[in-house]
């Protein structure tokens, strides 16, 4: 009796290894199956990009797709502050039994980029932005790559339903590059009028990365970014004459000065901040001290305590330096933080990193799988996780063509970067990785067991 259930055990057990590797080999398959396929995808996106705000023809194809493979798919999700803008959002709900709920999320949007790819399914769109100027238009963040992967995956998980269980939502969201479209679905109800999520998971390209590679990064991954306006008003007057004014040049530049302490004297060196002022304009001829300067700037930190506390130095030190300057209290600078030009830092879940890295290493093997350092860009996608309370990953996927890689590690020259006109993914291995990896996530959070 013992031997035979040992047998029995033994079989079982031989059985579901086999299962595993079938599994693995039939998605590998599947995903052989559709390569030209999404390849032709990828091409006909890259080639019509749209704007954030305007991504009507994009949401409308990616929603039909959906559509066809059997998603509920809701469209035109999200609203914007600005009423004259329609919210591009894209729901698809697949119920497939008891489980967790896990949320995928791909962008939509494009950039005001003139393509110098060369490549023939190059970009030659333009169109009109929000200020109504005529602009190239590429996608050259890969946001192309996002939704041609997220596809893929759909049409395999719809396929492979008898291997999962639970509750799979797609998102396709407008406006990332200008960081308004999380908001937009998220403010419209996207937790509330959709089962809420147990799981966010999203991946972004890599003009760095090896095509056939993901990476990964755990806890925080990308910085909140916050933009700054300053408006620094003087007494204008004759240049000839300054002991009659009260400069706002001279003041601007102290004030430009004293905001790098706020990184190197006020924070914590183990807090990372950057504080950069990116525009200044001010006067309008050699000999007239104007009555204003103004300065665009970019605060980018992870931790919220610590942006604020920025934040209020930027304040305190631009109006102290006003004040030393004998500027009126009716005169003092203005300092304002940008509500709508204002996105959270990106944190990655750690445990949920970890599940996701392991399940990687077993798809791709430990070589193909890089654990990579955070950075100060900034993206919307940490908006999902609700401060901290859902747990969310986004992952990175090597875009670039692996000899190209190799030659700018060799030579030391830079590959061209994410917004850049000449960032070229190798369509093929990339979109091959970004199904498997993106599957593979889903069936380990929902395979059933
Ligand atoms: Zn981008
Ligand atoms: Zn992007």
């Amino acid at each position: 009796m013992r031997i035979r259930l040992c047998l029995v055990f033994l079989c079982s057990l031989l059985f579901t290894t086999v299962a595993k590797v079938n599994a693995q080999q039939s998605l590998d398959a599947l995903i052989d199956r559709d390569l030209a396929s999404l390849v032709t995808t990828y091409k006909t996106l890259h080639a019509a990009p749209e704007l954030s705000h305007y991504e009507e023809k994009t949401a409308a194809f990616f929603a039909t797709q959906l559509r066809a493979l059997g998603y509920t798919v809701t469209e035109r999700f999200g609203k914007y502050e600005d009423p004259k803008w329609t919210g591009y959002g894209v729901v698809a709900v697949m119920k497939n039994g008891a489980g967790p709920t896990v949320l995928l999320r791909t962008e939509l949007d494009a950039l005001p980029v003139d393509e110098k790819t060369g490549l023939p399914y190059a970009s030659k769109v333009k169109m009109p932005n929000d200020a109504g100027q005529e602009v190239s238009v590429m996608h050259a963040c890969g946001h192309d790559v996002h939704i041609t992967s997220m596809l893929g995956t759909a049409k395999v998980l719809a396929e492979m339903k008898d291997q999962w269980s639970g509750t799979l939502v797609i998102i396709g969201q407008p406006a990332e590059e200008v960081v308004d479209g999380a908001k937009s679905v998220l403010c419209a109800g996207l937790y509330e009028k959709f089962p809420k999520p147990d799981y966010v998971i999203a991946l972004h390209d890599s003009a760095d990365l090896e095509a056939g590679k993901v990476g990964y990064t755990s806890g925080y991954a990308m910085a909140s970014s916050t933009s700054v306006d300053i408006k620094i008003r003087g007494l204008g007057g004759h240049g000839a004459r300054p002991e009659a004014t009260k400069d706002p040049i001279v003041v601007a530049a102290q004030v430009i000065m004293a905001l790098q302490t706020i990184v190197s004297r006020e924070d914590s060196p183990l807090d990372p901040v950057v504080v950069t002022v990116g525009s200044i304009h001010g006067g309008t001829k050699h000999n007239i001290i104007p009555d204003e300067v103004d300065l665009q700037l970019t605060v980018r930190a992870y931790k919220e305590d610590v942006r604020k506390r920025v934040l209020a130095s930027i304040a305190r030190i631009t109006k102290g330096i006003a004040m030393a300057a004998g500027i009126p209290e009716d005169r003092a600078p203005i300092v304002k933080f940008s509500e709508t030009q204002y996105t959270s830092a990106l944190y990655n879940d750690p445990q949920l990193t970890e599940r996701l890295a392991t399940a990687f290493t077993k798809a791709f093997g430990a070589d193909n799988v890089v654990k990579l350092p955070p950075v100060m860009m900034s993206e919307d996608f940490g908006a999902y996780n609700l401060d901290q309370t859902v747990p969310a990953v986004q992952f990175t996927l090597g875009a670039v063509d692996p000899a190209k890689v190799k030659l700018s590690r060799e030579t030391g020259t830079s590959l061209p970067s994410l917004h850049s006109a000449m960032f070229q993914p190798l369509p093929e291995p990339t979109l091959r990785t970004g199904v498997k990896a993106m599957t593979s996530a889903v069936l380990e959070l929902m395979k059933k067991n």
